[in-house]
């Protein structure tokens, strides 16, 4: 950590052009630790721009700098100009490079020096040129703001900077409830609070701040969509395309829907499957040993925590349910052996 915070720091030395990005579908960890590094990078009169591979959900809308970002997808051009002339390309909270999709080849074409502030397993070496990876992380955000203090920079943390990486920190812990989330979190926690990051506001506009739609489709989901395996302590939810449609999705609508699943007694795996932008994505969540991150990896293409994973399914909704309960039942010895 020292030995990359002083050469990342002698890098920042001279103003610089910095692009930042972060993984496809980008989240509260995502955006926190981009817009907070944004904001921290400005203040050394670095040119700065933030750049994601496709847009968020709404609830993100809110914090600051978010008006400055660039939406890859809606603006290729713009996109690939500034990224094609960055002397700098930090990525954040991915660990390889299709995480960022279509924006991949420009990134990886560039000459730019490259930075990885990461918290996922296996990052990929040949990725970058500076690499900050720590899979105990509970959060980018979180290991951002050790770089920070690696770089003797924490006084240079404002309420912006603050808020957002609580927002990061917040939101990849559940609100600091799984076990990734250490005294060293509450003690940055309360560094963020005493610099000015509201934390109830920034609650409130997270999770208290759904539309109407978004509360009925959750319902919907736990009422009509519930599929239990209590035998072998799993639990999927499913939507198809249309189901989406007639609750008038909005991206992020869907977002810990999975969580309910996992909420239920004696659940260790929980699965949700959505029809997403032409896609079937797969949200997997478990307790305890069961490695969701390895199962992702093995049938869908994907990857992520041991307990929090993600992946995509190359058939529709109904035969990835039944590829779900083929897993399930093969591994149900594991699954009734998990410490609930
Ligand atoms: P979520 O289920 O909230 O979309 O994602 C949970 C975790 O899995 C996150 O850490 C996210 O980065 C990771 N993840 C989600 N989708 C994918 C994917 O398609 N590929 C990989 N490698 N990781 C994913
Ligand atoms: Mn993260």
């Amino acid at each position: 950590m020292r030995k990359n915070a002083t050469a990342l720091k002698t890098l920042l030395s001279s103003p610089k052009k910095i692009v930042i990005t972060t993984h496809r579908g980008p989240d509260g960890d995502a955006m926190g630790s981009s817009l907070g590094l944004m904001h921290l990078l400005k203040q050394f009169r670095h040119n700065v721009h933030v750049i994601t591979p496709n847009s968020y959900a709404d609830f993100l809308h809110w914090m600051p700098g978010n008006e400055d970002v660039i939406v890859f997808e809606d603006n290729e051009e713009e996109a690939n100009q500034i990224t094609e002339n960055a002397d700098l390309i930090f990525l954040l909270d991915f660990s390889h490079i299709s995480r960022i999709a279509d924006f991949a080849d420009t990134v990886s074409n560039s000459n730019a020096t490259k930075i990885l502030i990461d918290h996922h397993q296996d990052p990929d070496m040949e990725i970058a040129d500076i690499i900050f990876s720590d899979t105990t992380a509970c959060s980018t955000a979180q290991l951002l703001y050790e770089v920070i203090d690696a770089m003797d920079l924490t006084n240079h943390i404002n309420k912006e900077i603050a808020e957002c990486l609580y927002v990061g920190i917040m939101t990849d812990t559940g609100s600091f409830k799984y076990s990734s989330t250490t005294a060293k979190t509450h003690h940055i926690i309360a560094e963020l609070i005493a610099t000015g990051a509201e934390n109830a506001k920034i609650h409130d506009l997270i999770y208290d701040n759904s539309s109407a739609n978004r509360m009925k489709l959750l319902g919907y989901c736990l009422n009509k969509k519930l599929l239990l395996y209590p035998e072998n302590n799993s639990a999927v939810i499913s939507l198809t395309a249309e189901e989406l449609e007639q609750f008038n999705f909005k991206k992020g609508d869907t977002e810990g829907v999975v969580n309910y699943a996992l909420a239920i007694k004696g659940i260790v795996f929980a699965v949700f499957i959505a029809e997403k932008d032409g896609m079937v994505k797969l949200s997997l969540r478990s307790k305890g040993n069961f490695k969701v991150n390895e199962i992702a990896n093995k049938y869908f293409s994907g990857g992520g925590h041991m307990n929090a994973s993600g992946g995509i399914s190359e058939v529709s909704v109904n035969d990835t349910i039944k590829i779900v309960e083929k897993i399930i039942s093969d591994n149900k010895t594991e699954l009734n052996n998990q410490n609930n």
